[in-house]
């Protein structure tokens, strides 16, 4: 029960925490996206992307299909 963020919806990154909920990583799995030190990383392949002005960076991978 710390309260150690601001009782304000936007995460350190700038990005609304619901929105944050909606975002998918665009590779198969399509896993959850969370915060990380360098913008958003993914909860399942740790891919990273960058965050800038609190619009994430997520495109399509185009060798999604090299993953297993
Ligand atoms: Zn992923």
């Amino acid at each position: 029960m710390s309260d150690q963020e601001p009782n304000e919806s936007a995460t350190s990154s700038g990005i609304d925490r619901s929105f944050l909920a909606l975002l998918r990583c665009p590779c198969s799995k399509r896993h959850r996206l969370e915060e990380g030190e360098n913008g958003l990383s993914c909860t399942g392949c740790e891919r990273i992307f960058p965050v800038v002005d609190g619009i994430p960076g997520i495109f399509p991978d185009q060798d999604e299909e090299s993953q297993t």
